[in-house]
């Protein structure tokens, strides 16, 4: 590891040389199986060929015009992602973090554009995980993420629950929105629940509150869904993606309907990068192919056949992981031992894995991952807790 790499992430040793569909492979030629996906970014897995000929295509005609011209392929996207969606305006960024500013920037503005500046607040959650840079961070509200970066930026509310007499408790006068993962990644992949978000709906147009959905984990066909709130016959006003959008092209959005998009006119925001041809042109691959009801069916199928495979070995291993947790294949297992025990031991069994909140692990396979490498990986967990489970033996 060179000492010229700024030493903010805590790295495991390892070091991949290329991609093979849900495979990595090692500068040693060693396979791991990537149930990670880069953090659920690499949607269609590695190397996919029509993501290549998406990228190669415009590689070869344009990669960068200035937003101050028209983008035909951003357009184009833009169309999309509205026609199957809430929305009806996206504005392209480059990241998660960056979509969430822009969520922050368009409520802000909407009250603003309404006469009613005073009102900048946003409700979020314990446990949320919404990005690093300042804004994001703030709504974030994660200490260790905040400590030494000076004072933070005002106007974000922690609620401690997914408690609705909590949150119409925390409304008032200055209350602009609530923001919330409809399943938290990085916070342990925690469902919030259909009633909870239909109960948040209800409560934000009952205070002419903006409600805001950060899916920029779970959404992009993650939970057998193509937006997860998709799954809960609820809609909100504001929306960030990114991860998954462009299949690990750097790439991120946020969307809204007209009405919350009234004050983002000419000049209030902007991105040299944001909605480039070589970004659009990847995403635009992405999404042709995930968001085909053919596609989302067989993710929940294969999620289905997952589901059951993980229970069996909850059954068996009481004693290593004891809650299966999340939706289509965004799934997470809660740990009775240290995550990071498994994280590695699913290693030893070269299979990628991450860790997240409340002692879980996250299992994120590429949405395009076969039956077969899903019992693979049944295999190398199995494995994993067995050898987890007889080293306890042998400790007591
Ligand atoms: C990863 C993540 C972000 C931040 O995305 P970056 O691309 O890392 O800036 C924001 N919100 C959620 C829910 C995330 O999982």
């Amino acid at each position: 590891m060179s000492k010229h790499v700024m030493p903010t992430y805590r790295r495991t040793d390892l070091r991949f040389d290329r991609g093979e569909g849900s495979w990595l492979v090692t500068e040693n030629n060693e396979r791991y199986l990537d149930f990670g996906s880069g953090i659920a970014v690499t949607t269609l897995g590695h190397n996919h060929p029509a993501l290549i000929d998406a990228l190669e295509k415009q590689a070869h005609k344009l990669w960068h015009v200035s937003n101050i011209y028209n983008i035909p392929a951003q357009e184009k996207l833009a169309d999309t992602l509205c026609a199957q969606s809430f929305a009806d305006h996206v504005f392209f960024c480059n990241s998660g973090t960056e979509a969430i500013e822009g969520v922050i920037k368009t409520i802000r503005k909407y009250f603003a554009h309404h006469g009613q500046p005073q009102r900048h607040k946003i409700l979020t959650f314990k446990g949320a995980f919404h990005g690093r840079t300042l804004g994001a961070l703030a709504a974030t509200g994660n200490a260790a993420y905040l400590d030494g970066f000076g004072p933070s930026l005002p106007g974000f509310v922690q609620i401690e629950a997914f408690d609705i007499e909590l949150v119409k408790a925390a409304i008032d006068a200055e209350t602009a929105a609530i923001l919330i993962e409809p399943i938290q990644g990085e916070g342990g992949v925690r469902s919030v629940g259909g009633a909870f978000l239909q109960q948040l709906r209800a409560l934000a147009d009952a205070h002419d509150l903006l409600l805001a959905f950060d899916e920029v984990q779970c959404g992009i066909a993650r939970t057998g869904a193509l937006f997860a709130h998709h799954l809960f016959d609820v809609v909100p006003d504001v929306m960030a993606i990114a991860k998954g959008l462009g299949g690990g092209f750097p790439v991120g959005a946020f969307l809204a309907t007209a009405k919350a998009s009234a004050g983002m006119v000419a000049g209030t925001h902007g991105s040299t990068y944001g909605g480039n041809p070589l970004a659009m042109s990847v995403s635009q691959a992405v999404i042709d192919i995930v968001g085909t009801p053919a596609f989302l069916e067989d993710v929940c199928q294969k999620a289905l056949h997952f589901k059951q495979g993980l229970s069996r070995i909850l059954d068996s291993y009481p004693q290593i992981v004891d809650g299966l947790r999340g939706e289509g294949l965004m799934l997470g297992l809660h740990c009775v031992v240290e995550n990071t025990k498994i994280v590695e031991a699913l290693r030893d069994e070269y299979l990628l894995s991450v860790g997240a909140g409340e002692n879980t692990i996250r299992l994120v396979p590429p949405l395009n991952v076969t039956k077969n490498e899903i019992d693979i990986a049944l295999g190398a967990l199995e494995r994993a807790c067995h050898k987890l489970a007889e080293a306890q033996k042998t400790a007591d």
